[in-house]
Order: C-alpha cells, then structure tokens, then sequence
C-alpha cells in the first residue's frame, strides 16, 4: 500500500468523520503553468490542494476568500503576500466547511461572502420578475394608455377613418331618399343641438331589416330600417339615437380599433403618421365585430346618451323601454344565445342588455322621472314609418319591374 493520497493520512478520523474534499483547482505557478485541477480539504490550521503535479497549503490563519469567475460562482482561496498561487472551487458548501467557521476572522468573511450571495441571486431573481411585472402592467394598463392616445388623435383624422370605413359598412345599403334623410335629419337635429361636442353627426339609413344601428369614428352612424319599424314610440328611435352618439363622442369605435390594431398604430397616428391607421380603416379595419363594445363602453354611452336626452327635452325612457323590448323578443326567440349572423342586430353589437335596463331604469327612478305618456310623438314615428314603408315597397315594385 503505497499509493495512498497524503490526505487521508494527515486528516484524523476523529468524532467529525472523514474530511471533505472539495473539486476545486489552482494557480500555483510553483507546482506547474496554468490551471491546475484537484481536490480541496482542510484541517485545523491549513487549506490543502492536492493535484497529479503535487500539493500546496495555504495556511488558514493568512488566507482571505473572495468570490469570483463568472456570476461569482467560484470562492478564491489566497494568501494576500502570494496573489499569484490561488485556489478556488465551484463547490459553494466549502462555505460550509467547520475549519473555517471556528476561526472568527474567516468566520465573518463567510457570512459576507453569503450575505454578498444572496443578494446577487435576489437581484438575478428581481431582473426576470421586474420584466414580467413590466409586461403585465402595460397589457393592464393598456386600455389606459390606448385611451389617452386616442383622446390625441385629431378629429379630422377621425372623419377620415369614419368615411373610409361608411365605404364599407354603410355605403353598399345606403338609402338615398331626400325625404327619409330629412325626417331622420330632424331627429338628430334635436340632440346634436345639445350636445357639447366637435362631431358634425351624419346619421345614414341602411336597408336592413335587423335591429340595429352602430356609429363610426368622426360623426358617422347607422340606422338600420328594421329598428324604425319596429320602434313604437318616437323615443326610442331618438334613445338609441342619443347612445349612437354617445358612442361617437367617447371615441368608441376608434378606440375598439385602436385596441385590436395595436398600440404602435395608434402611436404612428399621434406622431402624424396617418397612413397606417387609415390602411387598416381601408383595409376593413372597422367590421360590425369590432364595433362590439365592452360593457363599460355601453355603460358610459347609457350615461352621456341619457343626459343628451335630458338635455334635448326627450323622454329619456325611450332607451331602457326599447331595449327591454329587445331584450323580450330575443328571449322569445330562443333565449340569449342566438346565431351571430353577418348583421349583427343591436344586442349583440351592444351587449349586457338587462344589467343596461335595470341601470338606466334605476338611474331615470331616482331622477324621478317618469314616463311621457303615450302616443307624445306618435305622428312624427307614424309618418316616418310610412314614408319607409312607402319607399321600400315602390323599391321592391321597381325591382319587380326590372326582372320583368
Ligand atoms: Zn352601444
């Protein structure tokens, strides 16, 4: 037995045990050029490294410890008088190690060495967590930030966006009868007289029979011919009226397009830079699914909607009257799910509609006020019906003709 390693020799198995060793290497210029690899032990009064080129020892009582190499992931172990002979261990448990804990000097160079540790891993910790905490906090606030950005973009850039996108969703339907537009007109008339704002409202009749009607950026809005016919009261035609414009006002649908066409557009726009956001309005930007609103949208239309009404001396009941009536026909239909068709009616571009119904009738009951009676407008509803009625079926004798 002649080739046993020096330390298993020198460390007494005492109480303790076997001493560690530690994988570690060394520059120890004495002993050979360049790195070193080895093993690391200790005793009592020494750090020993023993290699396949020798051993050395540093003596405990000079030694310091630093961390180091990349990320501090190693612990140097130097005697300050010789700087070049170094040896270091990517084993971190040397740390650990009873020879140095017992000498109160090499003792506290641990613990800071420790406390140096934990700080840099907090820190590694905090860099990727602070990142994510970034990214959800802009997708939250993304809204916010949509809205203020929106709020900058000039209303002529709106009407621009407004017009291209009627090229798409009004204009293939557009009724174009001098006598309709100006009974429609009159309607509108009323409410824009009141409302405080920069739009010039441009309210086109479409020829569809589903309920429904939807605004566009700038001042533009629709009125589908099944919701004038189906109304039974003047005031409701003029509630959703006031809600399609309330929806203008707030910026609604540019906002809805903004959201879904990204942040960068929307910057793009407020630098002065039109040509993205008018490509998407162009490009079908702006579909009756993207004029969908939140709830929080159609709660704020609601408001503002109510408050023109109000303003305007019109029954403001129309609105909550007429969707309950929606609401019912629907639920005869077959309940709250209905196949979403290309023509989305009113509650479906418009949702949350009994939660609406019950806010709006809350908010007119503690205003106290009531009901106008029946039949208040009924001429007016009346001849704007029949004038449809009228136009539509001398289109369809027309068309008749035609084929004929
Ligand atoms: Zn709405």
């Amino acid at each position: 037995m002649n080739t046993v390693s020096g330390d298993s020799n020198e460390v007494p198995l005492g109480a303790r045990g076997a001493a560690r060793h530690f994988t570690a290497a060394a520059f120890w210029p004495s002993l050979a050029e360049g790195r070193i690899p080895g093993r690391l032990s200790f005793d009592a009064r020494e750090a020993r490294f023993s290699s396949e080129h020798g051993d050395c020892a540093l003596d405990l009582a000079a030694v310091e410890l630093r961390l180091g190499g990349a990320n501090d992931r190693l612990v140097f172990l130097s005697d300050p008088k010789d700087p070049a002979s170094t040896v270091f261990t990517a084993d971190m448990t040397v740390l650990d190690e009873p020879a140095l804990l017992k000498d109160q000097r090499l003792a506290e160079a641990v613990s800071q060495l420790r406390r140096k540790r934990s700080w840099q891993r907090a820190l590694l910790l905090a860099v990727p967590v602070g990142l994510v905490l970034l990214v959800l906090g802009l997708w939250f606030s993304r809204d916010a930030i949509v809205n203020v950005v929106v709020r900058r973009i000039p209303p002529s850039v709106e009407v621009r966006v407004g017009d291209l996108a009627a090229g798409q969703l009004i204009a293939p339907q557009q009724i174009h009868d001098a006598q309709l537009q100006d009974l429609l007109e009159q309607l509108v008339a009323s409410l824009e007289a009141v409302a405080s704002d920069q739009y010039q409202y441009t309210f086109a009749l479409v020829e569809d029979s589903s309920i429904n009607a939807f605004a566009l950026p700038g001042g533009r809005a629709a009125l589908h011919t099944g919701l004038i016919l189906e109304a039974t009261s003047l005031s409701e035609i003029q509630g959703v009226l006031a809600h399609e414009m309330a929806h203008v006002q707030q910026r609604h649908s540019l906002r809805n397009m903004a959201s879904s066409a990204g942040l960068f557009l929307v910057v793009q726009t407020v630098l002065g830079d039109l040509s993205g956001l008018l490509a998407v309005a162009a490009d079908g930007g702006l579909s009756l699914a993207t004029l969908r609103f939140s709830r929080d949208f159609e709660r704020e239309a609601d408001d503002i909607g109510l408050d023109l009404l109000q303003a305007a001396n019109i029954d403001p009941w129309g609105l909550p009257l007429f969707l309950e009536k929606l609401q019912a026909s629907h639920e005869d239909a077959g309940g709250a799910v209905t196949v979403i068709s290309e023509t989305l009616d009113f509650l479906s571009t418009h949702p949350a509609s009994q939660e609406r119904i019950d806010r709006l009738e809350q908010r007119l009951a503690e205003m106290a006020v009531e009901p106008r009676r029946v039949g208040s407008g009924q001429v007016e509803l009346v001849a704007f019906q029949t004038a449809l009625r009228q136009y539509l079926g001398s289109e369809q004798t027309a068309n008749a003709d035609e084929v004929d």
